[in-house]
């Protein structure tokens, strides 16, 4: 979400394959850019979207026309954003954790990747249909700390993502579950194990993440 100059916001959803990239607009062309806009220092920002899942708007203070973004929870860093916030609103739904994270309804940001890190890490079952006070304040504190350390890490690039200089990140050399299924968990080397939770792939510790 980028401000204008009118007061608007430019908001680009990545959708599965969409990359922002800054560059200079003498550059190569990309087969793939689907918009891109001329910057006032001389860049140009480019949206590269190989399977078009990526949306593009420009919004004032009403958000409705993207009901995705309307409907989008607190940010994931927001001090407003409590244990006891996450916990009530997790409450609300009688829906698996990890379905209510990937939503995105009780806290933006998080992804299949994060999700699975952060679940691994707070040692909470991904398919649990209820969430304890204490594993609600787990939850969050490892919510923040696996997302500080993907930025810190520049992201991670499996396939698509790139950082806007097009450069790529290095989080997938320090994920402890996320894709490691058949491997030892890094807390009680058990065998990591993947299953279908509400049809995304999932990896977890069946010894660790009990509850
Ligand atoms: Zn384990």
């Amino acid at each position: 979400m980028l401000p204008l100059d009118d007061g608007r916001r430019l908001v680009i959803h990545l959708g599965m394959t969409g990359q922002v990239r800054v560059d200079n607009p003498a550059g190569a062309a990309d087969p793939y850019d689907r918009a891109w806009w001329n910057l006032d220092d001389g860049g140009r920002l480019a949206l590269r979207d190989v399977r078009r899942f990526g949306r593009v708007a420009v919004l004032g203070d009403d958000l409705s026309p993207l009901p995705t973004l309307a409907s989008l929870g607190p940010e994931p860093f927001d001090p407003d954003l409590t244990p006891e916030v996450l916990w009530k609103a997790l409450r609300s739904s009688t829906q698996r954790v990890k379905t209510q994270l990937l939503a995105q309804r009780v806290v933006a940001g998080v992804g299949n990747i994060y999700a699975d890190e952060a679940l691994w890490r707070a040692r909470l079952h991904p398919g649990a249909r209820t969430v304890s006070r204490p594993a609600a304040q787990r939850l969050l504190t490892a919510i923040r700390e696996v997302l500080s350390e993907g930025i810190e890490h520049g992201g991670t690039t499996l396939r698509d993502y790139r950082a806007v200089d097009g450069s790529t990140g290095t989080n997938q050399h320090h994920l402890d579950c996320y894709g490691r299924a058949g491997q030892p968990c890094p807390r009680c080397s058990a065998t990591l194990r993947r299953s279908v939770v509400d049809g995304r792939g999932t990896t977890h510790c069946p010894t660790c993440q009990r509850a």
